[in-house]
């Protein structure tokens, strides 16, 4: 099924000069960028956007790092968009990550992982408007 998933290219990647890399590997595996920005979180968008996650002990040190440089924000359209962004990313922490995976190469550690990718439809879509109006996502 054509799905658009939300993915962002994290502070600790655009850091390091790796916002390519990571495009180009989803460009390569089929995924179409739709819509994309680079932008700087406040704490408040950066809260709201992992409120799921608003009760965890690191939740606070996600904000810190989250906001402590620019990210790219990217809509990615394909086939089964959702779990295959999820596969190239690999496991949250990347010690855990298979071999080949964006985490596997690119994270520093469980927290500065380089990228997120929505964990399911539902989340996708939430996300996608959370961060997108209608007019800035293509061929939806
Ligand atoms: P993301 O939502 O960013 O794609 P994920 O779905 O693989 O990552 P989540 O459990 O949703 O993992 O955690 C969100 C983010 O919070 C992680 O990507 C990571 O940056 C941070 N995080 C998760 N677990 C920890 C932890 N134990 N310690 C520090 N940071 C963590
Ligand atoms: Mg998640």
């Amino acid at each position: 099924m054509l799905e658009t998933t939300f993915s962002i290219v994290k502070p600790d990647a655009t850091k390091r000069n790796l916002i390519g890399k990571i495009v180009s590997r989803f460009e390569e595996e089929g995924l179409c960028v739709r819509a994309m920005k680079m932008k700087q979180l406040s704490a408040q968008e950066a809260e709201g956007f992992y409120a799921e996650h608003r009760e965890r002990p690191f939740f606070k040190d996600l904000v810190n790092f989250m906001t402590s440089g620019p990210v790219v924000l990217m809509a990615l359209q394909g086939e089964g968009a959702v779990l295959r962004n999820r596969e190239i990313m690999g496991a949250t922490n990347p010690a855990d990550a298979a071999e080949g995976t964006l985490r596997k190469l690119y994270a520093e550690s469980i927290e500065a992982n380089s990228v997120h990718g929505s964990d399911s439809a539902e989340s996708a879509a939430r996300e996608l408007a959370y961060f997108f109006s209608g007019i800035e996502l293509y061929n939806n």
